[in-house]
């Protein structure tokens, strides 16, 4: 080994391995040689390995298996070395392994089979991407898009791995928007969650029974009847779908506070809409703008956007009305019991029951057909925090990563971000290190 080859070996650091031979290479792949002690910035690196101990089974770990066929060699992208792109390459060879018999390729320290980059390599990608828009990850270590997501979700298929799996309480089902720019069919994906943890744990496209019956049929009867509580939207296929299935029928449903206000939400935006817009020039112009006002709750309204919210009510009673019909909801919500919750639905279907408030009387309508769901809140109160991080947490995910085809990957990243397991120095240190093991 010359002095080079043993500096490089200390520093690449995986143990039973050394670098024999180490090039430079330009852009398109002609080599670069030195000149006078100078390599030009850019250029990558590329280690030519050896292995120093026995070889060992890439299936069973055996050690000590011989020789059955040595392959071309192959390259792995590396972490960058002062901000050169690194590649590892070697031939590795089959084992016939005296163990299991297989003659699988033999286990490699820095890479697991199949794959083109290290494990280090692809813990670094998913910490960053984890933050950062994918053309800032693709752009620093050099990668495809294409190859970014397969690193990350190789990435975070390793940490899955050092969890098990919590019980499965309280399930949470909701439907999503995929955005605009998706070119399906379906525009939507139901999720299913986990709301003990706030995890996503099912992604699934579209929004009818026999989706929610799809994942249903991926648990075992044990977890089944584990389950107390689905919560969800006012969306009739999934309780339908709860409903249909025996294993089930225990499972009490709610319909969670977030989703409830949403719909009031909805009916709020309608009644602005027919108040400002199919009204004169004067009151469009008067109305611009302010549908995110009408939907925040009053608490949550600083000083100025109260003294906008009463000028708008002062221009038109039935918005005041509908607006305080929206908060008495949030307040009935609220409530710690079912009688109190009762009692002030009753009140709501009272003030929202007139048919020529179209769109308070739609609210009226489906408050009415899905009361047990709603009075169950009492005894069985979803968390509504968790469901609305995820709500924001797919917001963000499909905003910024317009396109993603792959439900597979979108479940497993909205997973990663909801349990943030990088939330601490401490946290992220554990999850790269996930790459380090050989
Ligand atoms: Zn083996």
């Amino acid at each position: 080994m010359s002095q080079r080859t043993r500096i490089l070996t200390e520093i690449w650091g995986y143990r039973g391995w050394k670098v024999v031979e180490v090039s430079f290479e330009g852009a398109d792949g002609s080599e670069v040689v030195p000149i006078s002690g100078h390599v030009p910035p850019g250029t990558a690196v590329v280690l030519r390995v050896a292995r120093t101990w026995a070889s060992r089974c890439a299936t069973c770990n055996a050690i000590g298996g011989a020789c059955h066929e040595r392959l071309p060699a192959r390259r792995w992208a590396d972490l960058p070395m002062s901000g050169r792109p690194v590649f590892i390459e070697y031939a590795p060879i089959r084992v016939k392994c005296p163990r299991c018999g297989g003659r699988a390729v033999e286990r490699l320290a820095w890479a697991e089979p199949h794959q083109r980059q290290s494990r280090r390599l692809q813990q670094h990608v998913a910490v960053d991407a984890f933050s950062m828009p994918l053309v800032h990850v693709a752009t620093k270590y050099r990668l495809s898009w294409h190859t970014v997501r397969r690193a990350e979700l190789d990435a975070i298929r390793r940490w899955e791995l050092t969890r098990k799996a919590p019980a499965l309480e309280v399930v949470g089902l909701d439907e999503k928007y995929l955005g605009r720019r998706n070119r399906r069919a379906e525009r939507f994906v139901t999720i299913a969650s986990n709301l003990g943890t706030g995890e996503p744990i099912w992604i699934g496209l579209g929004r009818r029974e026999a989706t929610v019956a799809s994942f249903l049929a991926t648990l075992e009867p044990a977890t089944k009847s584990g389950i107390r509580v689905a919560a969800m939207d006012m969306h009739r296929p999934f309780a339908n779908a709860i409903r249909a299935d025996p294993a089930l029928a225990h499972v009490v449903i709610v319909h969670d506070p977030f989703h409830v206000m949403k719909r009031a939400g909805e009916a709020m935006s309608e009644l602005r809409k027919e108040v400002f817009f199919r009204a004169g020039a004067e009151m469009r112009r008067a109305g611009r703008g302010t549908r995110w006002l009408f939907l925040r709750s009053w608490e949550r309204t600083t000083e100025p956007q109260k003294r906008e919210l009463r000028r708008l009510f002062q221009l038109n009673g039935r918005l005041a009305r509908a607006y305080q019909v929206v908060e008495e909801l949030r307040a009935v919500l609220r409530a710690p019991d079912g009688p109190s919750i009762r009692t002030g639905l009753h009140r709501i279907l009272r003030r929202t029951d007139k048919r020529a408030n179209r769109p308070l009387r739609a609210l009226h309508d489906s408050l009415k057909a899905h009361w047990n769901p709603i009075v169950a809140l009492a005894e069985h109160r979803p968390p509504t925090g968790r469901i609305e991080a995820i709500n924001n947490n797919w917001e963000a995910l499909v905003r910024r990563g317009r396109g993603y085809r792959n439900l597979d990957y979108l479940l497993r990243k909205l997973r990663f971000i909801s349990a943030n397991p990088v939330r601490t120095g401490q946290a992220v240190r554990c999850f790269l290190d996930l790459g380090s093991a050989a």
